[in-house]
């Protein structure tokens, strides 16, 4: 098969990333599924793994390996022990690869915290691929009415998203700022939207800030005019943080009410913000219950994924495009 594969750790700039036709299939267990694939979005996470910036955390965990963990596709086979799947399902793969079902975290509903988890296009082959083998208990239905490529990053920015705006317990009537309007956050402004609040968007790039007002952000101001919205309107509830920007982590806690929320969505340091009271929460993608609600919110026409599409082989151009900050909601790689 034709894939991206990624050979050595390096920035994107220098090639580290390569156009193979020449890809070994994956091999089909009795428990999966070959997926033929038809999307996969390209994450920003995608390009910290591939820059070193995961290296720390072990990611990824096998070189070569083919990046990608937002994905759709249709299924072209199924392995022997499979019975839920067949030929011609639409489907799509999230993060969340595969969990054990046995430990502290699985057994309390947490599984996406498992710590014997496979993640998609870090600890195994992803989906910068025309084919992924993948564990049928770990595979969902694509909504009917909507399209592969448009589908796609429902499967990390959407259920991230999803799962974030849980996490910060966002409540009717709260006032939300979201910082960074990219992949994952122009589904958590209108998770928050969803939610019963009042959403401002706070980007650098004009299109963004077009593209958060058109998904129904009640504000949308660039950076620079932060501090004066917060000192003429009043201080936000919850703030995520969604630009890897150390410049925005600051402004999060600069400008959060006391006892607010910083949900904090990109590595980066935190200041100091004694003497008050806030919550400092993290999220990492979501459970299988919160990627099947992201869809039926998705199927239900609640939520829009801003996608655009490009050919799986200019891969490299687009995560060049993603790390100067030029791509507004999420490019779709399309093999
Ligand atoms: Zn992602
Ligand atoms: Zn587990």
């Amino acid at each position: 098969m034709r894939a991206q594969v990624l050979q050595r750790i390096a920035p994107i700039e220098d090639g580290p990333l390569q156009y193979s036709s020449s890809v070994e299939d994956p091999k089909v267990g009795p428990h999966d599924v070959l997926i033929k694939i038809k999307a996969c979005g390209v994450c920003h996470s995608n390009l910290h793994m591939i820059e070193g910036e995961f290296r720390v955390f072990g990611v990824p965990s096998k070189l070569p390996i083919i990046p990608g963990h937002e994905i759709t596709g249709v299924v072209a086979e199924t392995g022997a022990d499979v019975e839920k799947w067949h030929v011609g399902d639409r489907v799509g793969v999230q993060v969340l690869y595969e969990a054990c079902g046995t430990c502290e975290f699985c057994l309390t509903g947490r599984e996406q915290l498992c710590v014997n988890k496979k993640v998609t296009g870090e600890t195994v082959d992803g989906g910068y691929a025309e084919l992924i083998a993948v564990p049928s208990d770990f595979v969902y239905a694509v909504p009917e009415n909507l399209h592969a490529e448009e589908a796609a990053p429902l499967f990390c920015p959407g259920v991230t998203a999803y799962r974030a705006v849980k996490r910060a317990d966002v409540r009717m009537g709260n006032k939300v700022i979201v910082l960074g309007v990219g992949g994952v956050g122009h589904m958590s402004l209108q998770f928050a939207k969803l939610a019963g609040a009042e959403v401002v968007a706070v980007d650098r790039s004009p299109g963004a800030l077009e593209l958060a007002r058109d998904l129904g952000a009640d504000v949308v101001i660039p950076p620079a005019e932060l501090d004066e919205h917060v000192s003429k309107y009043g201080k936000p509830d919850v703030i995520f943080v969604h630009a890897p920007a150390q410049p925005a982590i600051d402004q999060a806690f600069k400008s959060i009410k006391r006892g607010g929320t910083v949900l904090m969505a990109v590595l980066g340091k935190i200041s100091v913000v004694f003497p008050e009271e806030y919550s400092v929460v993290t999220s990492v993608i979501g459970t299988r219950s919160d990627m099947l609600e992201t869809l039926k919110l998705a199927a239900m026409g609640k939520v829009k994924v801003k996608a655009k599409s490009f050919p799986l082989s200019e891969a490299s151009l687009i995560l060049e495009r993603l790390k100067r900050g030029e791509i507004a909601g999420r490019a779709v790689l399309v093999p």
